[in-house]
């Protein structure tokens, strides 16, 4: 059957929230992934940060596979040993004291949220208290996650939402600093912003926040969901700025597309919440985890974030050249291989030019910048293969908008 069949009969029965592209994927090798009509397109999306390991790495499959047939569900009753070794693992990877396995970043974020509240209701703090959250910031579509996230567009047709939420500007200490008072119980971003256009903190911002956060006894969540798990060239960004937050959320490429999160907490944060105070039935099921297990363990064994930094920094002299030579290029941000490039002009058309005429597969970070988030895999040829498909596109995309 064709695409196009694929695609009427998906707008048939889907709920429309999503303007998709028009491919249909079938398979993916490595770095690849095949349409049903067999062409191939080079993956510097990663399935939105999630395919780390890229596809069909047959280590890591054979472990899913391995679990799937031994057990893949018992619920959160009882105990299973992949979940106690994801979570030695997790563990030793970020220096924190504990963690709770969720389905999603959401949910990952939906706990970090309840722990910060289970804080301010432990110090007594009453009902008004404050959380400060950052304009631009992405947190996850839930009630909750939506009211920390900073974009009024995607949260004013839910209103209302968790009330006494303060935004500030990213990597601006003093408009922090503004909302800080004896109400303010916590402080959540990303420690790279991803959705809003791939904004690194600076070291300064991360660690004045840090500072404030200890002044106020007040607990800092940093949100590792895109940056995290190796994508920074550090395992966790934070790691790169020598602060440690008391709560962070890590997902995507946890489970390198099976879905699985987590929430991690360490020192006071660690012992806020008590038995009874959250619960999920999936969440760190023997499936994803012995699959986060392995991934942890791949991570490792082929020094995963070694690599990252190195190509990281073949892929930031690429598009430093591009940045130079096109005009319409206004800008280059990010670290490793979390990178973007911001245009004049919405990036939609190029996305689909690059997609659909150079089978190259990149993916916008708000209206005007391209995220560069391929699997961390990725070897030299592939970015100068990239870079290439990418200069046919935007001069296509050039050729049609004069
Ligand atoms: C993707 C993302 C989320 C939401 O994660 P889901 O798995 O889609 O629920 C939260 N925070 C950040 C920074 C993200 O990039």
């Amino acid at each position: 059957m064709n695409q196009k069949t694929y695609i009427d009969r998906a707008e048939h029965v889907l709920y429309k929230t999503y303007n998709r592209f028009p491919v249909v994927f079938d398979h993916g090798e490595g770095v690849h992934l095949y349409d049903t009509d067999g062409e191939e397109y080079l993956d510097f999306g990663a399935g939105i940060a999630v395919m780390g390991l890229g596809y069909g790495d047959q280590e890591l499959n054979d472990a899913v596979k391995a679990q799937i047939d031994k057990l893949y569900h018992i619920s959160n009753l009882f105990y299973s040993q992949p979940m106690v070794e994801a979570g030695e693992k997790l563990l030793a990877a970020s220096q924190m004291d504990k963690v709770f396995f969720t389905n999603s970043g959401t949910e990952a974020i939906e706990g970090a949220l309840k722990i910060a509240k289970r804080y301010a209701h432990n110090k007594e703090m009453g009902t008004d208290y404050e959380i400060i959250a950052m304009k631009h910031s992405f947190h996850g579509r839930s009630l909750g996650a939506l009211s920390v996230t900073g974009n009024r567009h995607y949260q004013e047709p839910f209103e209302p939402l968790i009330p006494n939420i303060r935004f500030a500007e990213f990597n601006n200490l003093e408009s922090v600093k503004a909302w800080f008072n004896e109400k303010t119980c916590a402080v959540i971003m990303e420690t790279i912003q991803g959705e809003g256009g791939i904004y690194p903190a600076t070291e300064e911002f991360l660690k004045g926040v840090r500072r404030l956060c200890d002044e106020h006894d007040a607990l800092l969540i940093l949100d590792e969901i895109q940056c995290g798990m190796g994508r920074s060239g550090d395992m966790f960004a934070w790691q790169g700025y020598g602060v440690r937050p008391d709560v962070m959320t890590v997902a995507k490429a946890l489970g390198n597309g099976v879905p699985i999160g987590a929430f991690l907490a360490c020192g006071k944060a660690a012992t806020a919440m008590e038995p009874g105070d959250h619960g999920t039935t999936y969440g760190g099921n023997p499936l994803v985890c012995a699959t986060a297990s392995k991934v942890l363990d791949i991570f490792r064994q082929r020094d995963i974030t070694g690599h990252v930094k190195e190509v990281g920094a073949y892929l930031w002299e690429k598009l430093e050249t591009l940045a130079d030579k096109y005009e319409c290029i206004e800008a280059h941000r990010g670290k490793g291989l979390i990178q973007g490039l911001e245009f004049r002009e919405a990036v939609g058309p190029l996305v689909k030019n690059a997609l659909l005429a150079q089978k190259l597969v990149l993916i916008s970070a708000g209206t005007n910048v391209i995220r560069f988030v391929p699997p961390l895999v990725i070897e030299k040829p592939d970015i100068d293969e990239m870079v290439c498909r990418l200069e046919k596109a935007i001069q296509a995309t050039m050729e049609q908008t004069i």
